[in-house]
């Protein structure tokens, strides 16, 4: 259990809840609750019946038999781009819309980057009859409209947030200053494994349905319920956190994250947060952040608008820093090659943040036998355009 939030809610010497004090007693009392309501019989029956019905779980766990040809070995992927709303991040509101009913909360307030978030917050709001308000950079609300035009269609508003860069950093500032206007009767759904305790143990544990199907999946292909290695791309790090979250104090399993490079993580142009960042306290949370030397934010660069975000939750800082975890830093021109490859080999369109995992196996050495779960987190559907305008980075691939 070394690697869980302590009763502080530190995960070593990060996390924490550094809150206004407006907040303090909203958030004591989510950090008082939540357990509680999300161990009841009553909440996981809700929760895992609409995970089935709903979101479509359990997600296949798939042999890709090109692509371990290819690396030398057993390389399954985890299909969290399947899921309803295309990513893994629909099991994390539907569990938090669960909480924040149970709670008697009326109305949900969200951030959101790339939009992923934000759709599938409009979603369960959807679903559940209540009010939903987005925050969004002005800046993505641009470049990703359909998501806005979607979160619209859901019924939520979106609000476009016109300061500093005015993207996913900017957003989350926002939605935390309309919480501390609305503490009472306002339940905001984070999209990460970020923000003040609880929400970084509460994103992990919502998400932790990956791991737990990968291992019962693992047990049914291959007679044993562990991998060798587990790869997952990591922003916020909440699918990373899911795909290792059972495994986390099984060493025999390796673990290696793929984080935005950018043009390269000593470049300015780049958002390897646990390369380059250093401690700090961002949204509610001691954690690794890219800052100045004065503790400004200094904005994150990478051709994907997921993994677009100056800090990494406070779980993967401290694995990082213990050494459980391998971080590799995977450029724009290596993860656009990595959707590529992916979708001619086999036949799946990733995320482009997810495209930054599959890049990651060119930079490991496998055996033969070795079991590798690799999760894709979401599918490239909105990244179309993106992939197109780089083909040139594709090699081989972009010759079309
Ligand atoms: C949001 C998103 C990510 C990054 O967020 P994490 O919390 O690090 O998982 C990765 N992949 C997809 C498809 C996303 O939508």
């Amino acid at each position: 259990m070394k690697y869980q939030v302590d009763k502080n809610g530190f995960y070593g010497e990060f996390g924490g809840a550094y809150v206004p004090e407006i907040l303090y007693a909203t958030v004591k009392n989510l950090q008082e609750q939540y357990l509680g309501i999300i161990e009841t019989e009553e909440f996981k029956q809700e929760y895992h019946q609409l995970l089935k019905d709903y979101v479509g779980r359990p997600s296949p766990l798939y042999f890709a038999s090109r692509m371990s040809e290819k690396y030398g070995c057993q390389l399954y992927l985890k299909r969290e781009d399947l899921n309803h709303t295309g990513a893994h991040k629909i099991n994390n509101t539907i569990g938090q819309i669960l909480l924040a009913k149970k709670m008697g909360k009326t109305r949900i307030i969200a951030e959101t980057g790339a939009g992923q978030h934000g759709v599938a917050t409009a979603t369960v709001c959807a679903l559940m009859g209540m009010k939903c308000e987005v925050f969004m950079g002005a800046t993505d609300v641009e470049r990703q409209h359909t998501n806005v035009e979607r979160m619209k269609m859901l019924g939520a508003e979106v609000h476009p947030v016109r300061t500093g860069n005015m993207t996913l950093s900017d957003a989350c500032s926002e939605a935390i200053r309309d919480w501390c206007c609305h503490p009472s009767d306002t339940f905001y759904i984070v999209g990460s494994t970020m923000g003040p305790h609880p929400y970084p143990d509460l994103v992990a544990r919502m998400q932790s349905v990956i791991s737990e199907e990968i291992k019962w999946q693992l047990e049914e292909k291959i007679g044993r319920d562990y991998p060798d290695y587990l790869i997952a791309c990591i922003g916020g790090g909440s699918n990373a956190a899911g795909t290792i979250y059972h495994y986390m104090d099984d060493e025999r399993v390796k673990i290696v994250l793929a984080e935005a490079g950018g043009h390269g993580w000593q470049t300015d142009h780049t958002a390897a947060t646990i390369h380059k960042g250093t401690t700090g306290i961002l949204h509610g949370a001691k954690m690794l952040v890219m800052q100045n030397e004065d503790g400004q934010i200094e904005e994150a660069f990478t051709i994907s608008a997921g993994l677009d975000y100056p800090g990494v939750g406070p779980m993967h800082c401290n694995m990082a820093k213990q050494g459980r975890t391998q971080i590799l830093a995977i450029n724009d021109d290596e993860a656009i090659r990595g959707g590529y490859e992916l979708t001619r080999m086999e036949g799946i369109i990733p995320a482009i943040e997810s495209a930054h995992a599959i890049a990651a196996l060119e930079k490991m050495k496998f055996k033969k036998d070795d079991v590798v779960v690799l999760t894709v987190s979401g599918r490239g559907d909105k990244d179309v355009e993106t992939y197109l305008k780089n083909k040139e980075m594709a090699g081989e691939y972009g010759n079309f």
